[in-house]
């Protein structure tokens, strides 16, 4: 989503006038898209602000978008005082109004304002992948997890209207993209807010239904508004990729309660029961957070057992952050960083051995891949598959770039923890 983001920024300055340079030496304007979802993003920033702060005497001007941006407000001056404008995701409409007050001579300029009804659409986005397209329909996030900043940084709900996610699409098929992810912090709480009122599932199906589009992915889905119609439009539309991510942070009801994530362990594996009983093979994957206050290592062990009842694809896991304004902050009984870090080895331990099955029951078996680039080295092409897997390949016709952005069939020879190798069907 910040990736996406960033892509909006610099297609709205590039149809302002501005150009975009290869490097931060080679620029005038220095923008910083910031995350704060765990202290080591943010962390991240302060140091590479750091890094450029001579600089700032040579005429160069620096700006810190996104999260950090909007969670730390005016105090960025004060930490980085090179540092002349600071705005967050909800105020980027407004960002060439603010360069032009920095031209005039304005010091220190801020967008921080989050009672905004409007969702960061544009019509000029500089995309970076020539491919794959991505298209945010909801923003913001009105749920209130104990640990998380999101609902703090970009503010609450808005979903876009269907007929307006529906235009992007439709122009992204006919400049030649053909794969679609569907963006939201809650992706599937989309509630089209104009008279057709689609719900996700609808628009999901809607939007695979357009010629020229082949691939439809979605991210984040929320366990709570994950509805079984979701799993039927999937089987219905092969356009639509065989993958959920389903993010789940543990196997704990008692965590998942302290959390406020708004479901149990059970009405979760309801959910992963109507995934697994598709009649597509759909891959699912998760995020899993340890540590969390007060998890003990009976909480711990039942996310593992989790891992094991699930098999997931992949996963993405993190060792809980405190983060400023949230509930969990003050809540007691912290765990000591060693220890999130001997439960987060043990997840990814654990987690390696079920990929490298799941993944090994794929050999054999003939994938249809978006070919997505080249590894010169290996003399290898990477593809993609619909599941979300990276199968690398070799492909007797050779070296031709014309390659990319194909879709192939790919026989699956072998497996790893993280990726499939396999040899083009002819
Ligand atoms: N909205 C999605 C959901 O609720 O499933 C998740 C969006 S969040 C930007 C991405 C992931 O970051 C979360 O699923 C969670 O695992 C992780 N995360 C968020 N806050 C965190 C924190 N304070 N410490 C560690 N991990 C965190
Ligand atoms: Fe954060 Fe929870 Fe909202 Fe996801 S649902 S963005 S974890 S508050």
């Amino acid at each position: 989503m910040n990736a996406h983001d960033s892509e909006k920024v610099i297609g709205t300055l590039v149809s302002k006038g501005y150009t975009q340079v290869d490097t931060p030496e080679a620029a005038e304007l220095v923008l910083y898209n910031t995350c704060s979802i765990r202290d080591k993003a943010e962390q991240k920033v302060f140091h590479r602000l750091q890094q450029f702060k001579r600089e700032a005497g040579k005429g160069k001007v620096f700006g810190v978008l996104g999260c950090v941006a909007q969670q730390e407000g005016e105090k960025i001056f004060e930490k980085a005082p090179h540092v002349s404008l600071v705005a967050g995701s909800a105020s980027y409409t407004k960002l060439p109004e603010m360069l032009v007050q920095l031209e005039a001579g304005g010091r220190r300029v801020t967008g921080l304002s989050l009672d905004t009804d409007e969702t960061f659409e544009t019509p000029f986005t500089r995309r970076d992948n020539p491919h794959r397209a991505y298209i945010t329909i909801i923003e913001g996030c009105d749920k209130s997890c104990a640990y998380c900043v999101v609902p703090f940084t970009r503010g609450p709900e808005r979903s876009r209207t269907s007929a307006s996610a529906m235009d992007e699409a439709r122009r992204l098929a006919e400049e030649g993209y053909t794969e679609i992810q569907l963006l939201g912090q809650n992706v599937n709480s989309y509630r089209d807010p104009s008279p057709p009122g689609w719900d996700f599932a609808t628009l999901l199906t809607r939007i695979g239904e357009i010629p020229g589009i082949r691939r439809v992915r979605f991210t984040t889905s929320h366990p709570r508004d994950f509805v079984k119609a979701i799993v039927e439009a999937i089987d219905e539309n092969p356009a639509l990729c065989n993958h959920v991510h389903l993010p789940v942070q543990s196997g704990s009801n008692r965590v998942l309660a302290a959390m406020d994530r708004l479901y149990t362990r059970d009405e979760y594996m309801r959910r992963i029961s109507w995934l697994k009983s598709a009649r597509r093979n759909i891959a699912i994957t998760t995020d899993i957070i340890v540590g969390f206050p007060g998890e003990t290592e009976a909480d711990f062990n039942e996310t593992l057992a989790l891992l094991d009842e699930v098999q997931y694809d992949s996963l993405f896991s993190f060792k809980y952050s405190p983060r400023p304004n949230t509930a969990a902050l003050a809540m007691g009984d912290k765990i000591p960083e060693e220890e999130k870090t001997r439960r987060l080895t043990m997840v990814q331990e654990r987690q390696r051995a079920i990929q490298l099955r799941r993944n090994s029951e794929a050999v054999g078996t003939v994938q249809e891949v978006l070919v997505e680039g080249r590894n010169q080295s290996l003399g290898q092409w990477i593809g993609r598959t619909s599941q979300n897997r990276t199968l690398n390949f070799s492909h007797a016709g050779g070296n031709d770039e014309r390659l990319l952005g194909q879709y192939l069939d790919v026989r699956v020879t072998r497996a790893g923890p993280n990726s499939l190798v396999g040899e083009s069907v002819m």
